[in-house]
């Protein structure tokens, strides 16, 4: 196989779809780059600078900071992981929490994050030889792209996955609060005008709700081996 497809992987909130992509990079030595982060990278400074208050968002003051935000990955040689940087600093956990998940999906709708975003993912991306997961990447991020998958799982099922996720980390998250943060996301995903998501029409859709993480790598990589 060549080394420098580029591989889109988009899908629902809570698939997994983060972290097949990371072990699918691995398998085939190429570069992982979770474009989801970005948007929570962005949601996090939006926190950070009080553009965010009481759930509303100062869109313009937002916009007009756009220039000064840095987004980057660097891998960690504790967790051997891909964190990601918000003006040089590690922000790995932070982008993570509830608050962060609250509040990301109404950010991405922003036309300028999104352009600003995009653009970022195109040019870590244009050489080639990547596993790019999120929402739009087959569709607007990279229409071109080598192969498309769209990994899909009920929403019960989704939710269930996040909430034993942060059980093990030992936040105090109510599965109802997860579900709710599920369905929102899916629902503002898919219904936002610029870049909605939603499946591309060459993209092979894959339902992981009776499957494990292992048996969703080996069905996606039998894909990718499949179509190359
Ligand atoms: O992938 P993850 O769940 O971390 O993404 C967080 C949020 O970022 C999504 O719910 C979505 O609102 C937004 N996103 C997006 N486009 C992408 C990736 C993520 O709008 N390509």
């Amino acid at each position: 196989m060549k080394g420098d497809l580029i591989i889109a992987i988009d899908g629902f909130s809570s698939t997994g779809k983060s972290s097949m992509s990371k072990i699918i990079a691995k398998n085939l030595n190429y570069t992982h780059i979770d474009s989801g982060a970005m948007y929570r990278a962005v949601t996090l400074y939006a926190f950070q600078k009080g553009f965010i208050n009481n759930k509303k968002i100062d869109v313009n003051s937002l916009i007009d900071h756009l220039i000064d935000i840095k987004i980057s990955f660097k891998k960690n040689d504790q967790t051997l992981k891909n964190h990601t940087y918000l003006n040089g600093i590690d922000v790995e956990q932070e982008i993570r929490s509830m608050e962060i998940s609250n509040m990301v999906s109404p950010i991405s709708e922003i036309p300028a994050v999104r352009d600003y975003c995009v653009h970022l993912q195109q040019e870590m991306g244009k050489n080639g030889g990547i596993v790019m997961d999120g929402r739009d990447i087959g569709t607007t991020v990279f229409p071109n792209a080598d192969i498309k998958i769209f990994i899909t799982a009920s929403p019960e099922i989704r939710a269930k996955r996040r909430f034993l996720e942060y059980q093990q980390q030992g936040k105090k998250i109510s599965m109802y609060e997860v579900l709710k943060n599920v369905k929102e996301r899916d629902y503002i995903d898919s219904n936002r005008d610029y870049s909605p998501l939603r499946k591309a029409d060459d993209a092979i859709e894959v339902d992981n709700s009776e499957l494990n993480l292992d048996q969703t790598v080996d069905k996606v990589m039998s894909l990718i081996k499949e179509l190359k």
